[in-house]
């Protein structure tokens, strides 16, 4: 019986890997991971996100040397690498679990293709999403441009049982191709190492997150309906990371969240079918980190133009550059807003409520294109995701589907009180809140809101 290549992507984890299981029940297998920077239109990684990686990939190779698979690593253009692969291990078969990004679905589909020639059986699963974007539709068969009647038909589905991590098989007798060394790829920063603060916070690999899981089901999810709108507690689950990376699967989750749902557990489910609604956009917009969904908003008149260019920089507007630099750091004057970015740099995580703020006041108060808040959250994010990124900066900017309504503002001040009554979130990321250390306001908020709002108009009245 020839050995199976099982090439992991979005879905570093041993249990719940239909993959995987697949492989092993075909008898040996070796495991592949490919660091693609070269196929065309794959988004290269974030330095936060390369933290997290290298950290994932030294926790997977372990629990597959426990089923005795060996994890082959290799940089390069995947359809090469994973021919390459194959040959040199005399393969039969390959795995893997299904991505949606365009660029990825077209290198999924040549490799799909070669070893249709060269004989070989290509199989691939579902493991990342609760839902296939393609198989889900209105009743017009188009895709769903509306959150609520999405997840109404989605969550009206049985989602499988999650699998268990498969018995340890026969291990590949073979010899395998002399690879990569993780080290080699240098995905942890260096000079500075600015990752302590990560390293803190965060234990990537599926075992911390299967312990996270436990923790946030007992602990957290009771009180999640008021929980998670308080960045001054730990009222959110904190698994984006362990998504985002496929150390947990959604079924996993899904399944922990008992059949008996309270009302916290129906909203916490929700927040995964805007998960799923972020993907379904992505798959139907390739473009979505680059193109506004709704164009009328190419000719809003940005202050600092998006990173291809369009609608800005306006006259008057000549201290915008400063002004995203201010936000960046966590030195705008807006404590909200600042307390969130010191945090995303600490940690390479933002509190949902805060990223919200955040991304309004550098769209609306500084009317910086979104563009450039989600490439610098693409950096600093442990979660950084191509879909949900980009989805939910353009929800929050308006450009998006089912998005936030532009006139919708959030006033960070009001914000602060509401949401950190204590000042207990502030206090903690900013230290010299209160004293002269802290900047003033680098804008007033009532004129930039109102600037804001002007725009809006003369972009909705121009036909
Ligand atoms: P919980 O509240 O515990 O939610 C559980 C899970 O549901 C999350 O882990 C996440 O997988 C999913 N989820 C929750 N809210 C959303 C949402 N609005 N959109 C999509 N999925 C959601 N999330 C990412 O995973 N990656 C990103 O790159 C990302 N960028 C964002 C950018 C902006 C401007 C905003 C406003 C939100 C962004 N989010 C992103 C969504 C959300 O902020 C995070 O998923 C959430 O803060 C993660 O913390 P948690 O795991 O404690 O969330």
């Amino acid at each position: 019986m020839k050995p199976s290549v099982v090439w992991f992507r979005d879905d570093l984890r041993v249990a719940d890997n239909p993959a995987l299981r697949a492989a092993v029940d075909d008898g040996a297998a070796v495991a592949l991971y490919v660091l693609d920077e070269e196929s065309p239109g794959i988004r290269p990684h974030g330095g936060a996100a390369r933290w997290w990686l290298h950290h994932s990939l030294t926790a997977l190779r372990e629990d597959l040397a426990a089923l005795g698979i060996p994890l082959l690593l290799r940089r390069g253009p995947a359809g090469e690498v994973v021919q390459q692969t194959a040959t040199a291990i005399g393969a039969g078969a390959l795995y893997w679990n299904r991505r949606y990004g365009s660029a990825e679905r077209t290198v999924d589909a040549g490799i799909k293709s070669w070893a249709g020639d060269a004989g070989l059986h290509a199989s691939s699963s579902q493991a990342s999403l609760l839902h296939e974007p393609w198989e889900v539709t209105t009743k017009t068969g188009g895709q769903y441009k509306v959150f609520t009647p999405f997840w109404r038909t989605i969550s009206a589905q049985e989602f499988r049982e999650p699998l268990a991590v498969p018995e340890k098989g026969h291990g590949f007798g073979g010899e395998l191709p002399a690879y990569d060394d993780l080290e080699s790829w240098s995905l942890l920063p260096t000079s500075p190492d600015w990752a302590g603060g990560l390293a803190e916070m965060w234990t990537p690999g599926a075992a911390a997150g299967h312990k996270r899981l436990a923790e946030f089901v007992d602990q957290g999810l009771s009180n999640y309906s008021e929980g998670r709108n308080r960045p001054d507690t730990d009222g959110s689950s904190c698994l984006s990371p362990y998504l985002r990376w496929g150390e947990l699967s959604p079924f996993q989750v899904w399944h922990a969240l008992g059949s008996r749902r309270s009302e916290s557990a129906s909203i916490y489910a929700s927040e995964l079918g805007w998960r799923e609604f972020c993907w379904h956009q992505y798959f139907h917009n390739p473009d979505l980190a680059t193109a506004n969904l709704r164009t009328e908003f190419d000719r809003f008149p940005w202050a600092w133009p998006g990173s291809d260019g369009s609608g800005g920089q306006h006259p008057g507007h000549e201290s915008a550059p400063e002004e995203f630099r201010a936000w960046q750091k966590g030195r705008t004057g807006f404590p909200m807003v600042d307390a969130g970015q010191r945090q995303l740099w600490r940690t390479g995580w933002m509190h949902n409520r805060v990223r919200m703020v955040a991304a309004s006041f550098l769209v609306k108060n500084l009317g910086i294109h979104w563009q450039l808040g989600e490439q610098w959250f693409w950096d600093t994010l442990v979660d950084a995701d191509p879909a949900s990124n980009p989805a939910n900066w353009q929800w929050v900017a308006g450009s998006g589907a089912d998005a936030s309504p532009f006139f919708r503002i959030f006033n960070p001040e009001a914000q602060r009180v509401k949401f950190d009554p204590q000042g207990k979130y502030i206090a903690h990321w900013i230290p010299e809140f209160g004293t002269p250390d802290y900047p003033e306001g680098i804008v007033d908020l009532k004129t930039t809101r109102a600037e804001a709002l002007e725009a809006y108009k003369g972009m909705k009245e121009v036909h």
